[in-house]
């Protein structure tokens, strides 16, 4: 009988991504992660089992055949790796960049038994950049269906419920509150983590689908739900997101130097106040900046500070094991140099004579039972306040949707609590025709969730319409 052959070994370590230097990079707001090279691309690939039963898919909210894709590199078809990632995924540069793969599909995927998980979001940033480079590959559309639908937001929920739409063949519209396509894409996540010429790229992709985008349409002021319903369209969707930001609530908040993150990375990203004068948006902040907050938002403005040359210090009320941020970003900021102040909260805000923020009194916490969300409440400390100084003081404790379209819009059900909309399971609401999904209806979450709930409402919108009388 013939000796079985050896099967080859896996590596247990997964090929590293170049990035910059954290010194050389904490200066500037370039791309920090390089992306792989060709070779650095086939040795990950290598990696893979090409599993039969494949765990990594049902890992991953819009299912992309992470297998296919994977086996198209091994064999250098860049091209079809990309067409097979497109039939789930009309964003795979922005995903390859700022999903957390980590807790999704590379958490199911099953060398991470015996080492560390196939780089599955690094290969799909490898293929979407390698499309850039070469040129879209436009996938077949459906006839022309006859029937118009609207979508409010152009979000990674708005864009992807967009996309699925004008394949399947109706008319799209998208109305967009900014000047610019890409929801938090573009407003929220810094240029040194997602470049706006990647979101810019994927939104061109939409657009060459036929999808119509108008931008610095808000809804809710320039036209009301019911008014495009009335007005030719069949159905609607709402990807709003939740821009709304929420604060601390303790005494002083007024204060100047004292920002939301919102304000704080629209101003500095989108508006690309790190470029004053060249961009007419002036910045001021101070050389001790504090971020209060611990999530990806909270890393986003702390990075942002230090590149604008501030020492900085994030102030958390749990402790690093309960840090929401991705654990990449949070060891990314701290080769930056980032401080972390752990088990603290503010009590107040002090001001000095011309009304600027000049200290904060805080408190010390402990961890006590776990609350609502799981994670063990934070129960002040008596008798343990101290004072930090600072001069500019950045909020970053989450969002909420705006209420803008729930107010204008009459008989839409919303979570009285929260503010977001109610949906069932496809992402219908309480009104006939009316959907939603991303962060409008999750509360803030991601960008690949807002993206799964935008395929579920696009599958039964166009159920609806087709079945429309
Ligand atoms: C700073 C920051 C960093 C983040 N980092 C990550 C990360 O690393 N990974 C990750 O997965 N997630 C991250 N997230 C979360 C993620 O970006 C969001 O969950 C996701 O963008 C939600 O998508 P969405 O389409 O629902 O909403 P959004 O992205 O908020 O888009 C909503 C769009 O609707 C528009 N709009 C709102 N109201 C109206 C109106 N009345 N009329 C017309 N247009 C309107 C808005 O201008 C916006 O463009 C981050 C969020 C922030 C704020």
């Amino acid at each position: 009988m013939a000796e079985a052959k050896p099967k080859p070994k896996i590596k247990k370590e997964a090929v590293e991504m170049p990035k910059q230097a954290p010194k050389e990079r904490v200066k500037n707001f370039n791309e920090v992660a390089l992306g792989y090279t060709e070779a650095q691309a086939l040795e990950e690939a290598g990696r893979c089992l090409q599993c039969v039963k494949p765990q990594c898919v049902s890992g991953c909210p819009v299912e992309v055949p992470i297998p296919e894709f994977i086996k198209c590199i091994r064999e250098q078809k860049y091209g079809e790796a990309i067409a097979k990632i497109k039939e789930k995924n009309s964003l795979p540069a922005v995903c390859g960049r700022v999903c957390p793969q980590e807790e999704q599909c590379q958490a199911k995927c099953l060398v991470g038994k015996i080492g560390q998980p196939v780089s599955i979001g690094r290969l799909e940033r490898f293929v979407a950049d390698w499309e850039r480079e070469n040129g879209f590959q436009m996938p077949e559309k459906a006839k022309p269906t006859g029937k118009k639908v609207a979508v409010i937001g152009a979000g990674p929920a708005g864009l992807t419920a967009a996309a699925d739409l004008a394949k399947l063949g109706h008319d799209v519209t998208i109305f967009e509150a900014l000047h610019m396509a890409g929801g938090v894409l573009v407003y929220g996540i810094p240029e040194f983590r997602l470049p706006k010429k990647i979101v810019q790229n994927e939104v061109n992709y939409i657009k060459k689908l036929g999808v119509d985008l108008r931008l610095g349409y808000l809804i809710g002021r320039i036209h009301t739900i019911p008014e495009l319903l009335k007005t030719g369209y069949d159905a609607v969707f709402i990807g709003s997101g939740a821009g709304l930001p929420q604060f601390t609530d303790v005494p002083g908040e007024n204060l100047g130097g004292i920002y939301s993150a919102n304000e704080f990375l629209i101003r500095v990203n989108l508006m690309k106040s790190y470029k004053f004068p060249e961009y007419d948006t002036p910045m001021r902040i101070g050389k001790h900046v504090v971020v209060i907050g611990g999530g990806n938002v909270a890393m986003d403005c702390a990075r942002s500070s230090m590149r604008l040359g501030a020492e900085v210090c994030l102030l958390y009320r749990r402790s690093r094991e309960e840090l929401p941020a991705r654990k990449e970003e949070i060891e990314n900021a701290e080769e930056e140099g980032l401080v972390c102040r752990f088990l603290a909260a503010p009590l107040r805000f002090i001001g000095d004579e011309k009304g600027w923020v000049k200290a904060m009194e805080c408190q010390a916490m402990e961890l006590g039972p776990p609350d609502a969300s799981g994670r063990r409440r934070p129960i002040p400390v008596p008798g343990s306040e101290f004072t930090m100084e600072t001069d500019t003081v950045i909020i970053a404790i989450g969002q909420t949707p705006n209420p803008i379209i729930q107010r204008t819009t009459e008989g839409l059900l919303v979570n009285p609590k929260h503010g977001t909309i109610i949906v069932d399971e496809n992402g219908k609401t309480s009104l006939d025709g009316v959907y939603a999904g991303g962060d409008v209806a999750t509360g803030a979450a991601t960008v690949i969730s807002a993206m799964g709930m935008g395929k579920k409402a696009a599958k039964a919108i166009h159920e609806y319409l087709m079945n429309k009388k």
